[in-house]
This record gives structure tokens, C-alpha cells and sequence, in this order.
């Protein structure tokens, strides 16, 4: 007997686009079953499809496993990740080696060129279709002679190679699943290599799963029919054969595809409520925007539609890595809720960390049926660690994202506020994101601080004495307090004695029309908080602004 082979998981994302939750779930399973077996993991860039890669992707990819936590012992070389002996690990610049594998298939007899022109296919599928029988393909170039094939290739025909199919019974063994039998005659010769010269995803990742000695092959359950094919080509190449496991999707609670058209329908909704005709300023070009009001199959993309959800204050549902990580989620509350969504440790458990998870992965408890993704669950996860968390430490997150993703916010605050606002809002507070966007009043012009005729009538203008009275009360016992007392405490006390002899004590009375004054709200943090955030010049100039604009001129 063979000595057992160290496990080599792989992670091998066609960079179409950003790294989607169901994707980031199979990393997280692949990378922590190698952690767990003291094997490798490996990362490979399946960029053959040249339509739909782009370098940017793959760059985002990278960021977004790192962002994660989850590092790859072999692959593109990425902050300290990468390199290893088996590549390059981008597919594109693996052609040689396909070109030799394929070569090999055409020597042995188990591969040939194919030249129909996609209209000759197509009517081909249409007659089958008419004829109410399958379409397989009808092996009509297995009749062209070598010279014939060496002519049309001379003559720069473009032409495809196909795998030639034993037309066995294939028998799929999955560690999640269980077996499966695909009967003969359900695959026909499938393409390997594309007239474009490049290899089919079936052809590529075969080679490069023997190339790079991959043991395990887990990923999604789209792929399980998939199997069949890389099965027959491994034994037409003589490969050995991983062990497989397809794990299921990641769905909404109603069932549906979590994809990114979920963000355009939510983006549409708000579009249509704010009866918008124009795209908002600084957003996209109004013809995009037209041609996209006009054509519900049309998507904007992702970068357009994030800026008018902004411009619109609304925030679409997160798909993407990059999305959770955007709207304030920790790295490894993601991971917990990905490893929970498919896999469970037993015991109702449901809050561990990754070393946990390497510690329990077992294949064979990740479930078979579709996952659904509750964000309730998924926020609820994310504010019970950031509340766990020290102070210094949430102020110490939370400014790293600022500093990826409110850089002017951070700017425009005064030295040393940032770290009261987030001290003030740590408990209030469920994503890191959620301090940045409910504190815009700390950054505000003063100038711009304005009060609706709604919230004044509530808070200034009604009872006896009014909440007017009381700024107006407030101004020099504020104006009082010299820049070196500017502090919580001292400012408590001496709107605490105010409040007793001119609101029976009833803190609320005064802090409410003061908060409003200050922010143009009636949520903010606890007063005093929001005092201090704002420097003295700020609170006197904003009350006496509010004052002025409620007092009607005699
Ligand atoms: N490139 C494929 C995908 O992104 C990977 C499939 C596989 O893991 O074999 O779906």
C-alpha cells in the first residue's frame, strides 16, 4: 500500500466579480479541514474563462480571504500569502501544461478536433429539441481523417477538441452526499478545449488538481454532476482521484439565490419611493441611469449602485465579502456564521471561533440541504462580540474602518473626539459601521445643523417652561465653562444643578432640547458624551443658532 498523502484542500474561484459568501464558506471549510489534517491549502485563479475575469476581481479575491483570516500555503504571491512550488497558480499561464496533457488524450485516441461553427451545433440541438430526444453531441468529426484534421488546423479553422467518452457508468462517492450514479449516455464528448486555444474548466481543473498533488476537492454542490466528467478524464489521464465533497448553497430565508440582483431590486424600491426621475448628484451619468430605470433586466453595477444607495441612505443587502466587511461586520463573526450556515458542531453550539472549527470540522456533519442565511442571527452575532469587546480595543476597529471607509469623517473630527464618539457609542453599537453613519451631526458644519418643524414644536416650543427657555438659559451657564473644564463630568454638574432648580430635576427636559440644538436630532450619545465630542466654540455656536431660529423676532 501507498503511503497516505499529506491533504492539499483547494480554493479555485473564477474571478468574475467579488468574493460571494458561498464562496468564502468553502474557503473557510477547505482551509481549516488542511489546518486540521496539518496538510496544505492551496489557492488557484480559474481564469480561463478570459470573458469574465479581470485582474481587479482576482486582486479582490485575495484581499477578501486575507480580510478574512484565511491564508493559503500555496498560491498568487498576496501580503505574505502565496508562492509555492507547484505554479504559477493562475490558469491562464498554465497552457503549456495543458496544451501536453491534451496532446496526451489525442495520442492515446481519448480526444479529437471538432470543427462545427456554433450555428451548425445549433441546429443540430434544435432538431433533437424537435424530435423530443436529447441532445448529445453526434461525434460527427470522429469521421475527419488525420489529414483532413491537419488541413483545417494548417488553415487556421477554428476548431475545438473534445474528450472522447467511454460511455461507462460513472459512480460519484461524496464524503457530504453520499454516492451517486451518472448512467452512460447522460455525458456525451464534452468540450476540453475552446477554440480560443484556452482549456475548458473541466479539462483545467482536472490537470491542475493532479498537478498540484490535491487530495480533497470541496466546493459547491453545483459542481456535483461536474464530477462525473473530472472522473472519466482522470482515468483517460491516469490520474489518481481526490476524495470529493459538495457542500450545499447558501440561500435567503425564502429560498431564493442570494445573489447580486438582490441588491437591484432593493436599489429600484428605494429609487421608486424617493420618486427619484434624476440619478442623485455625484452618482452615476443620468443616460446610465435612465437606461437603467427603463429595463428591469438591467443591473447598474456594483460601484454605481452602492453610490446611490449612499445618496439615498439606504444600505442593499450584503452578498459579498467586501459587502459584510463594508456595512461593519467583524472577520470572525463571518467566519463563525459562514461555518454555521452548512455545519453544525453539535451540542447546540453556536458561537466558536476558527481554532474551534479546525478542531471540529467533520465532513460528514456539513449538511446536504441548502443553508439559509438569517441576517437577523447574523447582526445579532455581530453585536454581542462588539459589545464583548474591551473599549480600547472596539475604538481601536472601529478607526481602522473608518480609516478604510469614513476617511473625511475621521478628518473632520476634532483631535481627540473620535475616541469620546466611539466610547459613547460602543455599547449603543452592532456593526463598526454604525457610529459613522448615526454621528453625522460630529462632523457637521455648525451651520448646517438644522431642526425640523416637527421635532421643534415637540422638544422646544411646547410645555412651561419650553425646552427654548431652557437653551436660552443654558448660554452663559455654558459660555461659563472655561476650555480646560470641558469635560463630561464638570459639565454634568453644572447642568445637573441647573436641571434641579429649573426642570424639578428632570434631567431629560433639558438634555433633549440641548441634544437637538446641537444635532438636529433626537438620537445621539448620552449628552454629556455628545458635549464633549463637539468642541465649546461648536455647542455655543450651534445653540445660539437654534435659539435664533425659534425665536420669533419681536
Ligand atoms: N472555478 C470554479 C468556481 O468558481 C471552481 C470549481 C471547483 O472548485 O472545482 O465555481
Amino acid at each position: 500500500m501507498s503511503a497516505p498523502r499529506t491533504v492539499v484542500t483547494r480554493f479555485a474561484p473564477s474571478p468574475s466579480g467579488h468574493l460571494h459568501v458561498g464562496g468564502a464558506r468553502s474557503a473557510l471549510f477547505c482551509w481549516a479541514y488542511a489546518r486540521q489534517k496539518g496538510g496544505r491549502f492551496l489557492l488557484r485563479i480559474e481564469d480561463t474563462d478570459q470573458k469574465r475575469s479581470s485582474d481587479s476581481a482576482s486582486i479582490g479575491f485575495l484581499a477578501d480571504l486575507k480580510w478574512l483570516g484565511i491564508d493559503w500555503d500555496e498560491g498568487p504571491s498576496f501580503e505574505g500569502c502565496g508562492g509555492g512550488p507547484n505554479g504559477p497558480y493562475f490558469q491562464s499561464e498554465r497552457l503549456d501544461l495543458y496544451n501536453e496533457q491534451l496532446d496526451r488524450l489525442i495520442q492515446s485516441g481519448n480526444a479529437y478536433f471538432a470543427f462545427e461553427t456554433a450555428e451548425e451545433l445549433d441546429a443540430k440541438r434544435k432538431l433533437a429539441k424537435g424530435e423530443g430526444r436529447a441532445y448529445r453531441y453526434d461525434r460527427a468529426a470522429l469521421s475527419l481523417s488525420r489529414e483532413e484534421v491537419q488541413s483545417k488546423l494548417a488553415a487556421g479553422v477554428s476548431g475545438v477538441i473534445r474528450f472522447k467518452c467511454p460511455g461507462q457508468d460513472v459512480t460519484i462517492v461524496d464524503e457530504i452526499l453520499g454516492s451517486a450514479t451518472i448512467p452512460a449516455g447522460e455525458i456525451d464528448d464534452f468540450v476540453i478545449r475552446k477554440a480560443d486555444g484556452f482549456p475548458t474548466y473541466h479539462f483545467a481543473v482536472v490537470v491542475d488538481d493532479e498537478f498540484m498533488q490535491v487530495t480533497h476537492v470541496l466546493r459547491a454542490q453545483e459542481h456535483f454532476t461536474n464530477t462525473a466528467k473530472h472522473m472519466l478524464l482522470q482515468d483517460a489521464l491516469g490520474y489518481r482521484r481526490p476524495i470529493y465533497g459538495h457542500m450545499p448553497i447558501i440561500c435567503n430565508p425564502d429560498g431564493s439565490k442570494m445573489s447580486k440582483r438582490d441588491k437591484d431590486k432593493l436599489l429600484r424600491t428605494a429609487v421608486k419611493s424617493a420618486n427619484l426621475t434624476h440619478p442623485p448628484e455625484n452618482t452615476v451619468d443620468p443616460a446610465t441611469f435612465q437606461s437603467w430605470m427603463q429595463d428591469k433586466n438591467k443591473q447598474l453595477d456594483l460601484a454605481d449602485a452602492q453610490k446611490v444607495a449612499e445618496a439615498l441612505r439606504v444600505v442593499l443587502p450584503e452578498i459579498n465579502v467586501d459587502d459584510f466587511r463594508r456595512s461593519g461586520y467583524l472577520p470572525e463573526v463571518i467566519c463563525n456564521f459562514l461555518a454555521l450556515n452548512g455545519w453544525s458542531p453539535g451540542h447546540d453550539i453556536e458561537k466558536f471561533d476558527n481554532a474551534f472549527l479546525i478542531e471540529r470540522l467533520q465532513l460528514d456533519r456539513i449538511q446536504k440541504t441548502a443553508a439559509k442565511f438569517d441576517r437577523v442571527k447574523l447582526l445579532s452575532f455581530n453585536a454581542d462580540a462588539i459589545s464583548a469587546m474591551d473599549r480600547e480595543v472596539y475604538i481601536t476597529r472601529a478607526r481602522a474602518h473608518g480609516e478604510c471607509y469614513h476617511a473625511q469623517f475621521l478628518e473632520r473630527l476634532a483631535a481627540g473626539a473620535f475616541e469620546k464618539l466611539a466610547a459613547a457609542s460602543h455599547e449603543r453599537t452592532k456593526t463598526l459601521n454604525e457610529m459613522f453613519v448615526t454621528n453625522d451631526w460630529a462632523v457637521a458644519d455648525d451651520e448646517s445643523i438644522t431642526v425640523d418643524a416637527k421635532t421643534a414644536d415637540k422638544v422646544l416650543q411646547r410645555g412651561a417652561p419650553t425646552g427654548l427657555t431652557h437653551l436660552i438659559a443654558l448660554v452663559p451657564l455654558l459660555n461659563g465653562v472655561a476650555e480646560a473644564n470641558w469635560n463630561p463630568q464638570h459639565l454634568e454638574s453644572i447642568i445637573k444643578r441647573y436641571a434641579d432648580g429649573a426642570a424639578e430635576g428632570q434631567m431629560g427636559k433639558v438634555a433633549q432640547p440641548l441634544r437637538v440644538a446641537l444635532t438636529g436630532g433626537t438620537v445621539s450619545p448620552p449628552i454629556f458624551d455628545t458635549l464633549t465630542v463637539l468642541s465649546k466654540s461648536s455647542v455655543m455656536t450651534r445653540v445660539r443658532r437654534c435659539i435664533h431660529a425659534f425665536t420669533s423676532p419681536a
